[in-house]
This record gives structure tokens, C-alpha cells and sequence, in this order.
């Protein structure tokens, strides 16, 4: 049986310790989370943010709009954020509605308070090898695999997906540790043989028990990313316990790679509250 990955413990761990370092700042950094309009899973995850940020000393706010909000109210409001000096993070909340461009949105976002990474100047960088704000979900499992005492010299990596906010950088990062890495997407042929490669299996498809027990080498290391809700319970996009049958060590869905999507947002806005004032 696997061992299992606890995401909720390792972020409460780095939640800690990172509440004990904005204790001895001689500022509070300063979060911002737009919210447009009413969806009810992005409700919870800017309420799950806010709350983090006060409790580990943060000035946090989240500033919520209509959703019927044009896109040029949002870039005003964008400018005057990138603008003001208490202001170190920005996050604007996706799925934006329809009617808003979310790359021109992110795009106008300054770099230096772009704490989601999401900027094609930070996305750059990360894809170049050079220092950056980085995607939290992605830096959250680096954490874990570090954690977890996983080893990555050399280690083949399987990525499942190739989304910007999760998969590319993901890839980026493995890349960056020396693993050899393989990105598989919904063009790939056989995904189940080349999952099997895997000494290491990053999933992040959206799709429910997509990854099955015997698409794994036995004693590889499974992360989760995958959030899915089906009727009221939310699964993973691994069969997890087909999945913990084979492998060496895994992440539960949930309590595995969410909570420290926030750790890391958290941990983003410190980096970037400091970085803002060296560079000054
Ligand atoms: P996207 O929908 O943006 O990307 C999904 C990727 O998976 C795409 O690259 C797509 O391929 C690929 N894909 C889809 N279906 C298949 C398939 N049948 N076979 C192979 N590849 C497939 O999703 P995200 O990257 O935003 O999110 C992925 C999952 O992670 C979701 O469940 C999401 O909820 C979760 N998530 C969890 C977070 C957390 O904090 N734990 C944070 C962010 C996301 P193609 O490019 O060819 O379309």
C-alpha cells in the first residue's frame, strides 16, 4: 500500500512557519483578490484565500465585482492596483465571464505583483530557467515531492496536461530539477504505456479516475492535481485506491495538492512584497 502524500499537513507546516516570517517583516504584505460575478466553486477558493492571508498577518482584501463588470472597469481597476504601494499581490479569480478576455487580463497585471505566475513575462522566465513568481499549484507539488523525500535527479516524469496554469509550468519545474520529462495531453496516443515509464506521474486532466492502477509502475510516486466533482463527493483524477494498490507514495484528492495551492499564493506574495523592495 502506497504511503500516503498529506498535503494538509505540509501546508499547514509551511503556513506556520511563513505566518512566524511576516512576523518579523517590518510590513504587512499587501493581497488583492478580484472576484467577478457569483460562481460557487471560485466563491469558496477566494474565501479559502482570504482567509489564509489574514491569518497568517496579511493586509488582505478581496474586492468583489458584478459580473456583468466590462472588461475596461477591470483593467481601470488593475491599473490602480499595479499602482498602489501597499498593494504587493494581485489575483484576479478565473473563470472570468465570458465577456472578459482573461489573457488581456492577466496580461495587464504588473509582473512584480503577479502572485499566480500567470504572466507571460513570469511564464517566460520559468520556461527560460530564470527566477520567477510561479504557478502555485504546480510550486505546491515541488513542495510535497520534496516532502515526501521523492527523488528527482534523473527520475522520469510523466505530466498529464498541458495547461498554462498547471501542466507547462509543472513540466518547467521538473525540468528545472533534473528529472526527464514527458508532457501528455489529450492528443497523446497510448497515455496508459507511457504513464507506465513514470518513476514520477503528475495528473492534471479534469477528468474523474482517469488513471487507473495498471497504468502505473509499481513504486512510482502519484500526484493528484485533479479536482473533480461528481455528485457531492470530489475526486481526484487518479482511481485512488486502484492507484494506492501499485504505487510508492501518493496525494489524496482532497487534502493533497489543494491546500497547498494556497500555502504557495501565500508564500508568492511575501516573495514578491520582498522582491519589490530590493528592487527599489
Ligand atoms: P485544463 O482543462 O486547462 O487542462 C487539461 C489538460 O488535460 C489539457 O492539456 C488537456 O489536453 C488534457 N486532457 C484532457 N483530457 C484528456 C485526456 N482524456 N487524455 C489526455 N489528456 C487530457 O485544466 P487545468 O490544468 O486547469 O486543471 C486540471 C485539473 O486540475 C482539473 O481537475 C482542475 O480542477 C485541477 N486543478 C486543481 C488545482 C488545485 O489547487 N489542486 C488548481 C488548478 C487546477 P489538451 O491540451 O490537448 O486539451
Amino acid at each position: 500500500m502506497a504511503r500516503l502524500i498529506d498535503g494538509k499537513a505540509i501546508a499547514a507546516q509551511r503556513r506556520e512557519a511563513l505566518a512566524a516570517r511576516v512576523k518579523g517583516l517590518a510590513f504587512r504584505p499587501g493581497l488583492r483578490v478580484v472576484l467577478l460575478g457569483d460562481h460557487a466553486a471560485s466563491r469558496a477558493y477566494v474565501g479559502a484565500k482570504q482567509k489564509a492571508a489574514v491569518a497568517a498577518g496579511f493586509d488582505s482584501d478581496t474586492i468583489r465585482l458584478p459580473e456583468a463588470t466590462p472588461q475596461a472597469a477591470l483593467l481601470a481597476l488593475i491599473a490602480r492596483l499595479n499602482a498602489d504601494d501597499a498593494v504587493d499581490g494581485i489575483l484576479v479569480q478565473l473563470p472570468l465571464p465570458a465577456h472578459v478576455a482573461a489573457e488581456a487580463v492577466i496580461d495587464a497585471i504588473d509582473p512584480a505583483k503577479d502572485v499566480d505566475g500567470f504572466h507571460p513575462v513570469n511564464a517566460g522566465r520559468l520556461a527560460a530557467g530564470r527566477p520567477a513568481l510561479v504557478p502555485c499549484t504546480p510550486l505546491g507539488v515541488m513542495h510535497l515531492l520534496a516532502a515526501a523525500g521523492i527523488a528527482l535527479r534523473g527520475a522520469d516524469a510523466v505530466v498529464l496536461g498541458r495547461s498554462a496554469i498547471v501542466g507547462r509550468p509543472m513540466a518547467s519545474l521538473l525540468i528545472q530539477a533534473d528529472a526527464t520529462v514527458t508532457v501528455a495531453h489529450s492528443r497523446t496516443r497510448d497515455l496508459a504505456a507511457l504513464c507506465r515509464r513514470a518513476d514520477i506521474l503528475v495528473a492534471a486532466v479534469g477528468r474523474p479516475e482517469m488513471v487507473r492502477g495498471d497504468w502505473l509502475r509499481p513504486g512510482a510516486t502519484v500526484i493528484d492535481v485533479g479536482i473533480n466533482r461528481v455528485g457531492e463527493k470530489l475526486v481526484g483524477d487518479v482511481a485512488f485506491d486502484e492507484a494506492a494498490a501499485v504505487a510508492g507514495a501518493i496525494t489524496p484528492v482532497p487534502g493533497g495538492v489543494g491546500p497547498m495551492t494556497i500555502a504557495c499564493l501565500l508564500e508568492n506574495t511575501v516573495d514578491a512584497a520582498v522582491g519589490r523592495r530590493m528592487a527599489r
